[in-house]
């Protein structure tokens, strides 16, 4: 199998290919490969949402109550409520072995469609997710420390029609020999998916490439 690279600036021969990559470079990996067409044009379909993560540094005695008995680690907030920090994670509750002092708290910015937010600088975002935080939860004071980090495009958005989308491009996909995708684009988001869908990708590629290469020992064998 042949696929050029995105901007046609390198060549690879490989057995069998796995395209872990977002839609967009997907896309123009795939351009051109015979057979594909169906998943570039749905590659193209697939908009992506970018993220501000302003992580905040609390001494835990700020917090009024226990985080834990609240019983999550993350909570969303839905768009209706207005809010610009749209997810909050208590990292000493998803991950208990950080409990200590310090609670570190990462607040998620950026819901699709609101991408305006994401223009304002550090402190500006950093002012947002206090405030927010402060009215959801009762933190009292000031963060002792804060992270304002940017993802942009991180996020495929799961819109109308994204399950045939999804069908269209694994479809197209399997059509080819040793080719397989995986990824956020595909069933979901969570790590835990992502890595589900790159032990299926793998499992078809490696299923072709030994295919391959017992039809290889007996043409050998045949011509010998
Ligand atoms: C801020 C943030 C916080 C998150 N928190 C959580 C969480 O707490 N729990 C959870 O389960 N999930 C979380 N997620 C979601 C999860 O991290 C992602 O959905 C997942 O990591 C995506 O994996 P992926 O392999 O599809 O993409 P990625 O991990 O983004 O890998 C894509 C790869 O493609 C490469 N690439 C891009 N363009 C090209 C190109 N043109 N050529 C070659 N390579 C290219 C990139 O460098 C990257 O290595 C979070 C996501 C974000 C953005």
């Amino acid at each position: 199998m042949s696929v050029g690279a995105a901007g046609g600036q390198e060549h690879i021969d490989a057995d069998a290919v796995v395209i872990a990559v977002p839609a967009g470079p997907a896309g123009k990996l795939l351009a051109g490969v015979p057979g594909t067409a169906s998943a570039v044009s749905a590659f193209a379909e697939v908009p992506y949402s970018s993220v501000a993560m302003v992580t905040l540094a609390y001494p835990r005695s700020a917090f009024p109550g226990p985080l834990a008995g609240r019983g999550y680690a993350a909570y969303r907030v839905p768009a209706v409520e207005g809010k610009a920090v749209k997810e909050v994670t208590f990292t000493t509750v998803k991950w208990p072995h950080l409990a200590g002092e310090v609670e570190i708290v990462r607040c998620s910015i950026g819901r699709f469609g609101e991408e305006h937010l994401l223009g304002r600088d550090d402190a500006d975002l950093v002012a947002l997710a206090t405030a927010e935080l402060a009215e959801a939860t009762g933190v009292r004071g000031a963060p002792v420390a804060s992270r304002v980090s940017r993802w942009a495009d991180a996020l495929p958005q799961y819109t109308v029609g994204h399950f045939e989308r999804v069908r269209r491009i694994r479809e197209s996909v399997a059509a080819q020999p040793g080719l397989a995708v995986c990824g956020a684009l595909y069933d979901g988001v969570g790590v835990g998916v992502c890595m589900a869908s790159a032990r299926q990708a793998t499992d078809q590629v490696l299923a072709w490439v030994q295919q391959n290469a017992a039809a290889r020992s007996v043409a050998v064998g045949a011509s010998t």
